[in-house]
């Protein structure tokens, strides 16, 4: 049974709360802005998506190496990235019911066009095209203008505001020549990193699609300026959607989105949207830009370090490396992999919600049962097979309520394996182990369960 894309969305936010995914954080206090928690399933599902991110961008691979740097970084980055001065939104205010909109969003919502970075058009176009304030329906707006999206804090003993920073690429810049200095690295090469980001965004919203406070998977790949870059950008792509499928998505919900030419900065030579069909259309996913020299050349500047590389393998030519930068956010990540495996289905007479996760990122893989809760002798063989799979496995022990109940909160949460020990194990030493998608139940050698699970899940 197909769920309507409409009703997708509120069943997913519904069902994550209920099933300790996702909750709205502060909810004791009346909730604050936007914040959600990731709970005890959420967290295990997001740390898999980060840990298959890291097998295949960072151990998988010779030519990448990680880092994990500080959210708070020297101020001087910032100027120099051009991020105090032009990491901006346009917002404006309705002047009656003073509620705040992106004011880029208002005009292409209603319009249909990208005015993107001209306060003064988007102004005029708010007035000549009436365009209605979402809250009240009014049209009585404020001019757009620029709202710099970076939080500030201080620190002590330093006398001007310090920066979360608003993505995690700043942490790999100014490390670039540590990790030259310090590693066997030769271009083309990349730098890896997954961690927080601050936006101050005017409007946050579509559950844990635009947040404030949110985690990315970024990597700057280094290259020659040299080389012709177009066929690995392509193979960029391919990779980034490749990890796409790899959370369960189908193909038909991938797009790739090319910027305009004019719209780019003027230091990127191409940059790409990859898209998700989500429950409200398709919207950003990942991105990767072209960025040129411009992180390194900029920074190389402002702090007079010397960030050129040596290719020892071109009679030491030396070169500020262009770069390419796939970035990947995490929290889109998970809502791609709620959506793409949340299920309904009819089961003779009655219905079942199931997560059709890929094996590798399901929260839990396998569950264990004992067939009745009140007999010790199936307990404490269920316990015992619950402590011979656990290092290997995130497993869950539970006997509450009857088998079938538990199956269906297994299929709720994802879990591919579960399996039950019931009298029969006492005597022949075989279990039962039923499959989520199939609901076929096998009954196995004990001895052969461990092997059977690596096999399946590994
Ligand atoms: P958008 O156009 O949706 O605001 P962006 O183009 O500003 O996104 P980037 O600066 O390219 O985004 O950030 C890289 C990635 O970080 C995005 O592709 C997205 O996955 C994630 N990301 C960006 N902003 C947010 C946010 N506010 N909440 C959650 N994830 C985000």
């Amino acid at each position: 049974m197909s769920v309507k894309k409409d009703d997708l969305m509120q069943k997913i936010v519904s069902f994550c709360k209920r099933r300790g995914f996702v909750f709205p954080s502060s909810e004791i206090y009346g909730g604050f802005a936007n914040a959600y928690s990731y709970g005890p399933y959420g967290t295990e599902l997001k740390n898999n998506i980060k840990k298959l991110w890291w097998k295949k961008f960072v151990q998988d691979r010779e030519d990448i190496v990680g880092l994990d740097g500080p959210i708070m970084l020297n101020p001087k980055l910032w100027q120099a990235s051009g991020h105090t001065s032009g990491f901006n939104d346009a917002m404006v205010d309705c002047k009656d019911c003073k509620k705040r909109f992106r004011a880029d969003h208002l005009v292409e919502e209603s319009t249909g066009q990208d005015l993107e970075g001209d306060l003064g058009a988007m102004s005029k176009t708010l007035v000549t095209e009436k365009v209605k304030c979402p809250n009240c329906g009014k049209s009585n707006w404020t001019e757009a203008r620029n709202f710099n999206m970076m939080f500030k804090t201080e620190m002590n003993g330093i006398d001007e505001p310090v920066y979360l920073r608003p993505e995690t690429a700043g942490a790999i810049f100014v490390d670039f020549k540590n990790v030259l200095d310090s590693m066997r690295v030769k271009i083309p090469f990349g730098i890896a990193q997954i961690g927080k980001a601050f936006r101050n965004e005017i409007i946050a919203g579509n559950f844990i699609f635009r947040l404030r406070e949110f985690e990315q998977m970024e990597i700057e790949y280094f290259i020659d300026p040299e080389m012709k870059w177009e066929p690995l950008f392509d193979k960029w792509l391919d990779v980034q959607e490749e990890f796409v499928l790899a959370l369960g998505a189908n193909k038909d919900d991938i797009k790739r989105y090319e910027h305009p030419k004019e719209k780019l900065s003027h230091y990127s030579k191409k940059t790409v949207d990859i898209q998700y069909n989500f429950p409200f259309g398709f919207s950003e996913l990942y991105g990767l830009a072209h960025r040129g020299d411009f992180d390194l050349s900029q920074h190389a500047k402002a702090s007079g370090e010397d960030l050129a590389y040596l290719d020892q393998s071109d009679n030491n030519r030396k070169y500020i490396p262009h770069v390419l930068e796939p970035t990947f956010g995490v929290d889109r990540s998970v809502l791609v992999a709620l959506t793409a495996a949340y299920t309904e289905e009819v089961v003779g007479d009655e219905s079942r919600t199931v997560l059709k996760f890929p094996k590798s990122i399901a929260p839990i893989k396998v569950a264990i049962f004992p067939l009745l809760k009140n007999k010790e002798n199936l307990v404490s063989k269920a316990k015992e097979v619950f402590d011979s799979l656990k290092d290997s496995f995130m497993c869950e022990f539970d006997d509450n309520g009857n088998i079938g109940k538990r199956y269906r909160r297994q299929d709720e949460i994802g879990t591919p394996y579960c399996v039950t020990i019931d009298f029969d194990t006492l005597e022949d030493n075989t279990v039962t182990i039923r499959d989520r998608d199939s609901m076929i139940q096998d009954r196995i050698s004990l001895d052969s369960l461990k092997d059977y699970l690596v096999k399946n899940l590994i």
